[in-house]
Order: structure tokens, then sequence, then C-alpha cells
């Protein structure tokens, strides 16, 4: 007799989340990290009376109804609502690119003007793949320049013509006076009011899951598996493997704070464009909630390749990555384990998309033991 039904490997948002919809019905789970705090990536931590993101800034945004009625079972949100801004040679843009960032940047007046100022700078391109071909065909070379040249080479490590179309498809390109930055945001967005860490942790507080810290599952696998009937992974898929097809890329990211008095940049995040400033953005933490603290502090944000030493962030989904990732998923398909979350997807995915899967998993797993459809 097992002691769990699931052995949860991360208790990031994946893992939480795929623990409570078992415990819901009745199954039992261990929940492993090797960190010594649960909420993966979107962990917030209060300093001095600021909630920090510590690894990268995090705005929840969703247009899933059902995702929104599970995080709020959990925690209250708040209503920021994201709007970017871009630093460019010394000057702030309104982000992502709408009728405000265009007045800007070419003086127009109206939508009208816009969209024929824009229809003579985009490039024609057929079915544009690369990243740069497809910002060409929508916004021409001189926009590409300013936005989104410079702050993808510093991101990547790579130039936009090597990357795919998907990633900046992500960021809107509007002719209107809408500047808010996620193209879902006008359904369901905002910050836990308690932070991240007290919203998974409220996810993971279920009599029916043991949460352990600090425990490497490849550290302790066999004793570890040993305890439950069935092994769900949201870690690296290459790593489940031991990476014995090759060893998947990723970008990691290094977070320097600086603590200071007043206000530093007045809006959560400022983006840097420019090639030749080293950072990718500032993240100014108070503004995620209504603060009255008198100091402040900021975040730079650099970006660099994955090695043994860092933390994967950004999945490198190229061609060549993805001819691995594709024999991942076939050893993976040969396995009862349920392999889920931005890491053993190896996909871009935002927290709604994390939560989903991980309920439809979860689903999917518990319909095959209790022998009935979940609702
Ligand atoms: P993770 O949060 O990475 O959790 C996986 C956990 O597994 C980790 O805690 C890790 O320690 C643990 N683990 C891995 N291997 C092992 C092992 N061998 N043994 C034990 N434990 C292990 N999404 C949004 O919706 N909005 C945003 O604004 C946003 N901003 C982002 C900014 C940055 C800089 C980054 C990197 C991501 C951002 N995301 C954002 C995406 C968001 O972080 C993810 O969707 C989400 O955190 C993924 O959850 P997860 O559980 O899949 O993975
Ligand atoms: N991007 C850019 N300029 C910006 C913001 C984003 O070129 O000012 C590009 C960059 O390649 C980035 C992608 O668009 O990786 C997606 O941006 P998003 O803000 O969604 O990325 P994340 O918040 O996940 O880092």
């Amino acid at each position: 007799m097992k002691d769990f039904d699931f052995l949860v490997v991360g208790a990031g948002l994946f893992g939480a989340t795929f623990a409570r919809r078992a415990a819901d019905c009745g199954m039992r789970s261990l929940v492993i990290d090797r960190r010594e705090h649960v909420s993966g990536n979107c962990f917030t931590e209060s300093v001095d009376g600021i909630d920090v993101h510590r690894y990268g800034p995090h705005i929840f945004h969703t247009a899933s109804d059902r995702v929104w009625a599970f995080v709020r079972r959990f925690g209250e949100f708040n209503k920021y609502q994201h709007r970017g801004r871009v630093s460019y040679k010394g000057r702030l843009y309104s982000f992502p690119i709408n009728l405000a960032t265009l007045r800007q940047v070419w003086g127009v007046e109206s939508a009208a003007e816009a969209r024929e100022r824009i229809a003579t700078e985009r490039v024609a391109i057929e079915r544009p793949k690369s990243m740069k071909d497809w910002l060409l065909s929508q916004v021409g070379e001189e926009l590409y320049e300013m936005f989104f040249r410079g702050y993808t080479l510093k991101q990547w490590g790579q130039d936009p013509a090597n990357l795919p179309a998907e990633i900046a498809r992500r960021i809107p390109i509007r002719m209107t006076e809408n500047d808010r930055y996620f193209k879902d945001s006008s359904v369901h967005e905002g910050i836990p009011v308690e932070g991240y860490t007290n919203l998974v942790a409220s996810i993971l507080d279920a009599p029916q899951i043991r949460v352990e810290l600090g425990v490497d599952y490849f550290s302790h696998r066999e004793q570890l598996s040993r305890q439950a009937r069935r092994v769900v992974f949201s870690g690296k898929i290459d790593q489940y493997f031991g990476y014995e097809r090759g060893r998947l890329a990723y970008r990691s990211l290094r977070f320097d704070d600086e603590r200071l008095q007043g206000d530093y940049q007045s809006v959560a995040i400022v983006n840097y464009t420019d090639e030749a400033v080293p950072f990718t953005r500032i993240t100014e933490h108070k503004h995620f909630a209504p603060s009255s603290v008198n100091h402040t502090i900021v975040t730079r944000e650099y970006s660099m390749p994955h090695d043994r030493c860092n933390e994967p962030y950004y999945p490198v989904r190229d061609a060549a990555n993805n001819a691995v990732l594709a024999q991942y998923e076939k050893l993976a398909g040969g396995t009862s384990v349920v392999f889920g979350g931005r890491l053993a997807s190896y996909r871009y995915l935002d927290m709604d998309q994390v939560i989903a899967q991980a309920i439809r998993k979860a689903d999917s797993a518990m319909e095959g033991s209790l022998g009935r459809t979940l609702t």
C-alpha cells in the first residue's frame, strides 16, 4: 500500500494546482521542491513592507473564467492593470505600441492617420516565420528598431531573425488608445493581495497534501517514487531523462536589487530596448499594489545563457531544440509519469495557462484511477 496517490515534483503553480485538484477529489499527494519555498518562479517575499517578485515581475491575467474562479478561491486579487513603458535612447514611450506611442514617435493625431502611416512603413513579407519578419510586416523598420530588436537581442542572445514569430505575437499592436499590455487583459487581471507565495501556500493547504521543501527529486528518486502510485513531474524534461538526448537550451536571468528613497520610475516596469543598456528592464515592486512606504526597491534584470550554476527561465524554442524536445516527448509517452508546467512542457506558458494545464492533466490522471469523468 502506497502512502500517496501522487508524488508531485515541483511546488510551483503547476504542482500546487495538480495536488489541489487531486485533493478536492480525495486523493493524496506528496509535493516536493528543491527550493526552500513554495510557488516556484512566481515567488514573492515581503521586504520592508514591499512585496518583492524574486524571479521577475509576475502579473496575473487570464481570459478563462474557470482559471479565475480557481485562483480566487485561494486569495483576493487587487485591480492592478499593466501598462508598459519603454525607455529608448533616454526617452520614455507608451508600450505596447498604441495610438499614444505613434503620436510620440510620428506625431500622428488620429487612428486613421496612424493606420495610414503604418501601412506605408510595413514591409511586404509573404508568410513571415521569424520574429524579425513578422514584426517588419506589422510595424516596419523604425518601430522594430526602437522597440524590439535591441530588447530581443539582449533577452534571447539571438537576432530576432533566428527566433520564431510566436514570441512577439504575445504583444498586441493597436491603432487605438488602449495601452494595456496583455491581449486578454480586459477580461481578468490583478496581483494577489497577499502575494503569490501565500496564494500558492493556500492552494496547497489541504489535509490530503504534504509539502516537503529543500528536497531534490534526483537525489532521492527511488525512495520518493516508492511512496506514491504515480509521479507528476514539473521540472526539466531533459533532466528527467538524464539528458540522454542532449540538453535543451534555456535563457537564464540575474536580478540586481537596489533600495532607494522615494519613487524611482512611478510605474512597475520599464523596458530598456537600447542594445547599449546592459539590462532588459527595471521593476519597481511597490507599484504593483497601493503603497504608502517612503522607500522603494528596484530590480534590474539581466539575461544570460542557462548553465549548471543558474536557473532555467525561458525555453529557447528554435528548430534544433524543438527536435530534441520531440525525442523527449516520445520518451515521456512511454512512461506513466505526468509531465507538465513550463519546464516539463518546455513551453513559454503564462501562469493561467499552467493552471489550466494542471487542472486538465489532474482530471485526466484521476479519471483513469476513479473510472469516471470529472466535471
Ligand atoms: P515553476 O514556477 O518553475 O515551478 C517549478 C518548480 O519545480 C520550481 O519551484 C523548481 O524548484 C521545482 N523543481 C524543478 N526541478 C526539481 C527537482 N529536480 N526536484 C524538486 N523540485 C524541482 N506568467 C504570467 O502569467 N504573467 C507574468 O507576468 C509572468 N512573468 C514572468 C516573468 C519571468 C521573468 C518568468 C521567467 C516567467 C514569467 N511568467 C509570467 C511565467 C510564470 O513564471 C510561469 O507560468 C509559472 O511560474 C510556471 O509554473 P510552473 O509550476 O510550471 O513552474
Ligand atoms: N519584447 C521586445 N520589447 C519589449 C518587450 C518585449 O522586443 O519592450 C519581445 C521580447 O523578445 C520578449 C517578447 O517580446 O521576449 C515577449 O515579451 P513579454 O513581455 O511577453 O515577455 P516576458 O514578460 O515573458 O519576459
